[in-house]
């Protein structure tokens, strides 16, 4: 059935859609952090869909809201007023610490990240913008010219002026032997040089954490850093949060607050996480940015009732059960039993990571030397073993990352690192 549905996928869809594993999966149901596919496997899912699944699968909380709003309209988002549009966007501008703030939603993180873009760039009027290295914010037109990830962004002819800067990695690079503040210092120069040859940026764009860069982040206190320098110039610093928000990270709501002391960012992006598995993203700015475009919408699905809706009733599940809490609490655990594992198994390089957002580095034993094809096979042995995690990394694909819901309890952290630690065992 799988196979047959394999070569279909093959004939239709392009070359570039990648699937997982040797022998794809096709999941047909889930519930709570368990999905099971075609063949009745049931898997541990530690990767909710690339933190897709915020809260849970098939949260009764959310499939309640999505079926009742089914059952009285399914419609576009722009033209008339809209009850929950309005409801959970006063909610992300509580939450989101920008100051008269104002939220418009997307389909996507990509999307959102246009959309910051547009703004920052109309508001700016400049099309030159700051992305680090290593980082990845979609693929489309804009947003593939703001990506340094070069595994992800080879075609790109970006209409866009992007200079990268360093400081996303902390374990790479010509800075990594440096201390913490000392790491920063070299980025803030990095930056400054940066600024001496070229024309007034609109903005910096940047992830708390890099997703698919791996799981990797700088030392806390860099975007503050940045942000004076970014701050006397007037240039804008954007956080995208779409895997570091709501709590991913445990000890922090939002990513960008490990780097919180000058303030939060001008324009924040989110989406995965917040719809559950609907499609939700969206930009918060403050109002004198989000108000510098004078044209109408910009999307007819962007906000739409019933992903509102289970934006809504996931939000809530989310804020009534302190999930952030338990992404400290359980996340804390998982990582501390993950690097005992690691300790016994030479190609892991590092364990790192915060709350439930934990990335394995994977090399060849003893070395720098990044061993994507190692990571493959632990991917592979995880699989079989009934526990599904991602992988990512800079330029070469040799982290494994953990992401799992955040009502992960704590008896599924072990059981998930007992078949991680098999896997990890088992690499020849
Ligand atoms: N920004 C970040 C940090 C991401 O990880 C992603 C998706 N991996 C995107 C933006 C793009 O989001 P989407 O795939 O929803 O368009």
């Amino acid at each position: 059935m799988t196979n047959d549905l394999l070569g279909r996928h093959r004939a239709v869809l392009p070359d570039w859609l990648a699937l997982y594993y040797e022998e794809p999966l096709e999941i047909t149901h889930g519930e709570g952090r368990h999905v099971w596919d075609a063949q009745g496997n049931r898997y541990l899912d530690f990767f909710g869909g690339i933190l897709t699944t915020m809260t849970a699968h098939a949260l009764p909380e959310v499939t309640k809201a999505v079926s009742e709003q089914a059952g009285r309209i399914i419609h576009s988002s722009t033209l008339y007023l809209n009850r929950p549009m309005v409801e959970l966007a006063e909610r992300i501008a509580q939450l989101s610490g920008i100051p008269d703030a104002r939220v418009f939603f997307t389909t996507s993180g990509t999307e959102a990240n246009d959309t910051a873009l547009l703004l920052a760039t109309a508001y700016r009027r400049s099309n030159t913008i700051l992305a680090m290295r290593n980082s990845y914010h979609g693929r489309s037109f804009s947003a593939v010219g703001i990506t340094g990830n070069s595994g992800w962004s080879p075609t790109s002819l970006s209409p866009l002026q992007t200079l990268y800067v360093h400081g996303g990695v902390r374990t790479r690079g010509p800075f990594a032997s440096l201390s913490d503040d000392a790491f920063i210092a070299a980025c803030v120069d990095d930056l400054l040089d940066l600024l001496g040859h070229t024309r007034p940026p609109a903005a910096l764009i940047a992830e708390p954490v890099q997703g698919v860069g791996g799981f990797t982040a700088p030392p806390d206190g860099l975007y503050a850093a940045f942000r004076e320098v970014l701050r006397e110039r007037g240039i804008l610093w954007i956080a995208d949060e779409v895997q570091t928000g709501w709590g991913r990270t445990g000890e922090h709501f939002w990513g960008w607050q490990a780097h919180g002391r000058n303030g939060p960012p001008d324009i924040m992006t989110f989406a995965k996480g917040i719809g559950n598995g609907m499609s939700i993203g969206g930009v918060v700015a403050r109002s004198e940015i989000m108000n510098c475009l004078d044209s109408n919408s910009i999307s007819t699905f962007g906000g739409t009732q019933i992903t509102m809706a289970a934006g809504l009733a996931n939000l809530n599940y989310l804020l009534e059960h302190d999930l952030q809490g338990n992404a400290r609490r359980v996340g804390g655990l998982l990582i501390e039993r993950l690097r005992a594992v690691a300790a016994h198994v030479p190609a892991v390089r590092e364990v790192r990571g915060r709350g439930l957002m934990i990335g394995i580095e994977i090399t060849k034993p003893g070395t720098d030397e990044a061993d994507p094809r190692t990571a493959a096979a632990v991917l592979e042995a995880a699989r079989e073993g009934g526990l599904l995690i991602g992988k990512g990394g800079g330029h070469d694909t040799s982290a494994l990352r953990v992401a799992p819901p955040l009502s992960l309890n704590v008896a599924e952290a072990e059981e998930g690192a007992a078949i991680l630690e098999n896997a990890l065992r088992s690499i020849p």
